[in-house]
């Protein structure tokens, strides 16, 4: 639970009453409540003690500690969830997707495996989706066969890796081999709890937990805390349906409800070692999606499996209170040229890809221009001020559509007829043309447009 700015005031220089304004604000009060919002940093104040900085750190932590697999442009964050229910704000870390690879494995099943990570990968709405991490286990009990594997893989994918081995030598000697790409290390248990300490404290990874129920994985995540080693992941070792579920609820329960920094760290899920039957396996990944994992790892993964858990991994993960927007700029449509009609839309996905569908029906090569309003339909942001002559004008003029043509004809939709004055008035030096009132009449519209411009 986070700390009100009352109860920090207290714990703030003469209890609160110094009021010296050296953070930059007028008053003790007046930081409390800003530290407490996150707008400000402990620091700013140069005299509270270390003991009340410690425990003030302590209480501003997230109530489930954000934690980054891997290193690099593909490194994953998970963690740094605020809420049970979604609808009651949004989760904010979409679960990793791990494939897993087990050292027994023939070379045709593990290169497969590792193509279909690379290459299966979905366009969704603006978004590109596919799996995350590949997870290498040493199933084989050989650690040689382990570190070939590792080796293997390593200079192939460059995505977060998770090693698997219940021989801790064998675990610690693949860590070594890729330590600088930050893997997550799974299991530590009560058995190699102080091995895994001494041998990792100096080196990146991030620790995978396993208890037996979540009870027993208090002690272990407060003695790697106290070793300094606070990138941790959560297994309660619960390998059937409903122990899974309920564990996975106790965990953030009791991080979020109860504030029990012990349970504050992300968790991690194993369709791969519940059931045998790929089917089962997906429906069971399906179900860690929304109740809690921040990693899953699958057996395999085909198309059939992969895409249907992204789509539901990204509409889960989507904040309701914010629309589905596409990136502001000029999208290309049936490899237009200089020569080809300009179009302008508003930047709800929905619309774009409506629009976009239409245009390339029509097999005119065309330029889309798709204007930042808010993530709104072409009505509502007009409607808002967003998608009004005054603020199109300044995004025709610096989005390059002008370099990339050789004439000056802007066509708007038909629902905003009424901008068209304005705009004409706005961009000078451009024809602006009403076209459709519905997409769906785009196909027709834009051949008979091009053949009337070409006389
Ligand atoms: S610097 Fe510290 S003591 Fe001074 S006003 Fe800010 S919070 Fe209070």
């Amino acid at each position: 639970m986070a700390i009100k700015g009352t109860d920090i005031v207290k714990r703030l220089p003469e209890g609160g009453k110094k009021n010296c304004k050296e953070c930059g604000l007028p008053t003790c009060f007046a930081f409390a409540m800003k530290l407490a919002s996150g707008g400000s940093a402990i620091e700013k104040c140069p005299y509270i003690s270390p003991e009340v900085r410690s425990g003030l750190e302590d209480a501003l932590a997230p109530p489930i500690r954000p934690v980054t697999i891997g290193t690099g442009a593909n490194a994953l964050v998970v963690g740094d969830e605020t809420v049970l229910y979604r609808h009651e704000k949004t989760f904010v870390h979409q679960p990793g997707i791990a494939v897993l690879i087990a050292d027994d494995e023939s070379v045709e099943a593990v290169e497969g495996k590792i193509r279909k990570l690379k290459e299966l990968k979905f366009g969704w709405v603006g978004q590109t989706l596919r799996a995350d991490l590949l997870a290498l286990q040493n199933k084989s009990g050989d650690p040689a066969k382990f570190t070939a594997i590792v080796n293997k893989v390593l200079p192939e994918v460059d995505c977060p890796l998770m090693l698997i081995s219940q021989d801790t030598d064998a675990l610690l000697a693949a860590h070594a081999l890729c330590a600088g790409r930050k893997p997550l290390l799974y299991p530590v248990t009560a058995q190699n709890l102080e091995k895994v300490i001494s041998a990792v404290k100096a080196k990146a990874a991030v620790l995978a937990v396993k208890g037996a129920g979540v009870e027993s994985l208090v002690h272990l995540t407060k003695r790697l805390k106290e070793a300094g080693l606070e990138d941790i992941l959560l297994d309660p070792g619960s390998r059937d349906l409903q122990s899974a579920v309920r564990d996975q609820t106790l965990i953030r329960r009791a991080a979020l409800k109860q504030g029990f920094r012990a349970l504050g760290y992300p968790t991690i899920a194993f369709p791969c070692f519940m059931t045998s039957d790929r089917r089962r396996e997906t429906l069971l990944a399906s179900m860690f999606i929304p109740k809690y994992a921040a990693v899953i790892v699958l057996s395999d993964i085909d198309e059939h499996s992969l895409l249907p858990l992204l789509v539901q991994r990204l509409n889960t993960y989507t904040d309701p209170r914010i629309p589905m927007s596409m990136e502001e700029k000029i999208y290309p449509i049936n490899n237009p040229d200089a020569g080809s009609p300009v179009l302008i839309t508003a930047n709800w996905a929905l619309t774009y890809f409506i629009v976009a569908s239409e245009v390339e029906a029509s097999k005119v090569p065309a330029w889309l221009c798709v204007k930042e309003a808010g993530g709104l339909g072409v009505l509502t942001a007009w409607a808002a001020g967003k998608f009004s002559g005054d603020s199109i004008a300044p995004f025709i003029r610096k989005c390059g559509i002008e370099g990339m043509v050789n004439h000056r004809r802007l066509v708007i939709p038909g629902k905003v007829a009424r901008i068209r004055n304005e705009l004409a008035e706005a961009l000078p030096d451009w024809q602006i043309i009403v076209g459709p009132g519905d997409a769906n009449e785009i196909p027709a519209y834009l051949p008979a447009l091009v053949k009337s411009w070409k006389g």
